[in-house]
């Protein structure tokens, strides 16, 4: 199995009343519900006003793929918990950034750099996959169309994506670096574009295979206790000492 945290700051929908009639249970729980058709899953979600932000060690310590959702209240997440979150993903933990994430604490520090864009509300997004071949755009199409999406517009301020999967272009005219992955540490971080939430833009099946995709891609072989810098010896002295003893 593996163990997704779903995390939402989950203040629009609670106080917007366009919003809640896209997410009526929130960004999250729409996440989790369409994740939870795939078997090999466990989702818990967590939200901001929960105590410790919904993330306590516990709960970090058993998650093998982050998802976060944020937008006006990315000040309110505790600098100690950005820093558990970036030392985890250090260790091996996957970590997925969707949309106005992409000013996110946790998103920024494992970036290292403003992570800034343009954008422009209420635009027409067409998604194209360049990286057919991809984990993450498995069974995708070579395009999507989101009728109403914000518009991400470069120059997108991140380190050059190890990977870069999808490339949005917008009816105004830009184009944006809409499905980027970094190995970051020991673990895989996925930044998503598409999400604005008062679009229903994760109640498109195709968004929903890119997600889940996702998650399978980021989900770690193992995360490690901590980050080491041990001395080792010479490997070959070791080999060397091995062979004549066995003669
Ligand atoms: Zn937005």
């Amino acid at each position: 199995m593996i163990n997704v945290t779903v995390w939402n700051e989950f203040r629009h929908e609670r106080e917007d009343e366009e919003v809640k009639a896209v997410y009526p249970q929130g960004i999250h729980n729409c996440i989790k519900d369409f994740l939870s058709k795939d078997e090999e899953l466990n989702i818990r979600t967590a939200t901001l006003d929960e105590e410790n932000c919904g993330l306590s060690d516990d709960v970090l310590n058993s998650t093998d793929v982050l998802i976060w959702w944020g937008h006006c209240h990315h000040d309110k997440v505790p600098d100690e918990l950005v820093e558990k979150i970036y030392n985890r993903v250090m260790c091996g933990m996957g970590f997925i950034a969707l949309h106005s994430a992409h000013f996110s604490k946790p998103f920024k520090r494992l970036m290292g750099s403003t992570c800034s864009l343009k954008w422009r509300d209420g635009d027409r997004e067409r998604l194209w996959c360049i990286l057919p071949s991809h984990e993450i755009a498995k069974d995708v199409p070579e395009q999507i169309v989101i009728p109403v999406e914000e518009m991400y517009g470069e120059r997108f301020d991140v380190p050059t994506p190890d990977e870069l999967i999808f490339i949005g272009w917008f009816s105004g005219g830009e184009v944006f670096r809409s499905g980027c992955a970094w190995n970051k540490g020991l673990g895989r971080v996925f930044y998503f574009q598409p999400g604005h939430e008062s679009n229903p833009t994760y109640h498109i099946p195709e968004v929903q295979k890119i997600l889940t995709n996702a998650v399978h891609w980021a989900n770690p072989n193992f995360i490690a206790d901590e980050i080491e810098c041990p001395w080792v010896p010479s490997q070959e002295e070791e080999l060397l000492k091995e062979t004549l003893r066995s003669r």
